[in-house]
């Protein structure tokens, strides 16, 4: 792999301590670390790749999202529908893909992801129907070159046992166990710069019993791997809690193991102010997923009190099919927008929400070693290019790039190997993918 001599920046946004933003500043790239940040830095062996103009940040880091959902975008019964209803509609659907569809899927919500400055996504699949696994999403990771933190999903409680899901896409508790432990012993890589880390994450409280939701917390802790579910995502999600579980959801959870440094929850729209505290204290991590809970009508997630709080917060696309766009920037300034719906126009910076797209998701899904444009760390960089109509006539391009656009990057370099360069994918050929995805979209409409 070459040495990449990224130059002459027109700012480069470190988000390192001091959150430092160079004018001029190059970086120097060597076995996808950066070896330096600075000014005229020697380019000696390496390529060179003009940032003229362009800004550059940390990649992205999605904390959220359902990949295979992007073969189900905006399906006429669920687009008006609130998250139950739009559940059920969805569900047959999903009953009728196989490992083609998780796999092709994957790469197109890969590539979106890319192409919106995403280096580093989470992926929460929790069904498994007709032979497809959590394999098929890590092959198309590793294609697409984007560092992957799939976690294995599960849902138990089908409609016979009184669930929302119907019984043909529920699995054993024993069976989703045994799963668990073959892919994180499979795939799981612990050491620093890894480009894959498996993660458990039943589907949610009301998709499996309480029985899974704790030997999943006992088994991450076992294996040193991290947790995820969704969470408190809205009113009939609190209302379930407490008729079910006679408790609100971070009650459960804290009594569940499903608090702590090594968990992170999806939503989070209606968490209260004891249940913020609980998180803050036990350093449980939050996916802010703002378009989808606009989307589906579920709130504004109290975001301001949990920063101000000291909560991990990230940011998360969701998955397609309730999101319908995968596009990680424009989660950045929906942040922003909708904290000022909530709070006032002064509730959230372009900066803040900056840093909540960048460092705040490598800190949510436990990544010391990313996040920062900083010496040692690995080389995840987006570079956006401003010199476009969008962001013309800006005054301060690092808030444009949030405030203005633009929504695509010009390149992208993950672990020190370009992935999308120009602003088109190089890893993969993405016509030929998203004919394969129409074919398969067209199967599934029948
Ligand atoms: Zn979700």
């Amino acid at each position: 792999m070459p040495d990449i001599l990224i130059r002459n920046a027109l700012v480069v946004v470190t988000m390192n301590a001091a959150r430092a933003e160079l004018a001029g500043a190059d970086i120097y790239i060597r076995d996808g670390v950066i070896l330096a940040v600075g000014r005229d830095l020697a380019a000696a062996e390496a390529q060179v790749v003009d940032a003229a103009g362009c800004v550059v940040t940390p990649g992205l880091v999605n904390t959220h999202h359902h990949l295979y959902q992007t073969l189900t975008r905006a399906v006429p019964g669920g687009q008006d529908a609130l998250l139950f209803g739009w559940l059920k509609t969805l569900y047959p659907i999903w009953a009728r893909f196989g490992p083609e569809e998780i796999f092709t899927s994957a790469q197109v919500g890969l590539a979106e992801l890319a192409l919106s400055g995403c280096t580093m996504t989470s992926d929460h699949l929790y069904l498994y129907p007709n032979g497809a696994r959590l394999d098929d999403t890590i092959a198309a990771a590793g294609e697409v070159g984007l560092r992957f933190h799939p976690t294995r999903g599960a849902m138990s409680i089908g409609t016979s046992a009184g669930g929302l899901p119907p019984d043909s896409l529920v699995e054993s508790e024993r069976a989703i166990l045994d799963d668990m432990i073959r892919v994180v012993d499979a795939f799981h890589d612990p050491k620093p710069g890894a480009m894959v880390r498996v993660g458990l994450a039943p589907c949610s409280p009301f998709s499996v019993s309480r029985e899974l939701m704790r030997d999943a917390a006992l088994l991450a802790r076992d294996k040193g791997v991290m947790l995820h579910t969704h969470l408190a995502e809205n009113d009939e999600d609190v209302a379930y809690s407490l008729e079910r579980f006679g408790c609100r959801p971070g009650q459960y959870a804290e009594d569940l193991g499903w608090t702590g440094p090594d968990v992170w929850h999806a939503h989070c729209v209606k968490l209260d102010g004891s249940e913020i505290d609980l998180f803050a204290r036990s350093h449980t991590g939050v996916a802010h997923c703002p378009c989808s809970n606009c989307r589906l009508g579920s709130g504004i997630a109290p975001v301001r009190a949990m920063r101000d709080a000291g909560v991990k917060l990230g940011l998360g696309v969701d998955g397609s099919a309730s999101s319908d766009a995968g596009n990680l920037i424009a989660e950045a300034r929906m942040a922003l927008l909708l904290q000022r719906v909530a709070r006032g126009a002064d509730a959230m910076a372009a900066r803040e929400a900056l840093e909540i797209a960048t460092l705040g998701g490598a800190r949510v899904l436990g990544r010391a070693d990313l996040g920062a444009i900083e010496v040692g760390k690995r080389a995840d960089l987006a570079i956006w290019d401003m010199h476009g109509v969008e962001a013309a006539g800006g005054w301060d391009p690092v808030a444009a790039l949030v405030l203005c656009g633009p929504t695509r990057v010009r390149d992208l370099i993950v672990d020190g190997r370009p992935v999308v360069r120009e602003g088109r994918m190089v890893t993969l050929d993405l016509p030929l993918v998203l004919e394969r995805q129409r074919i398969l979209a067209a199967r599934l409409a029948g």
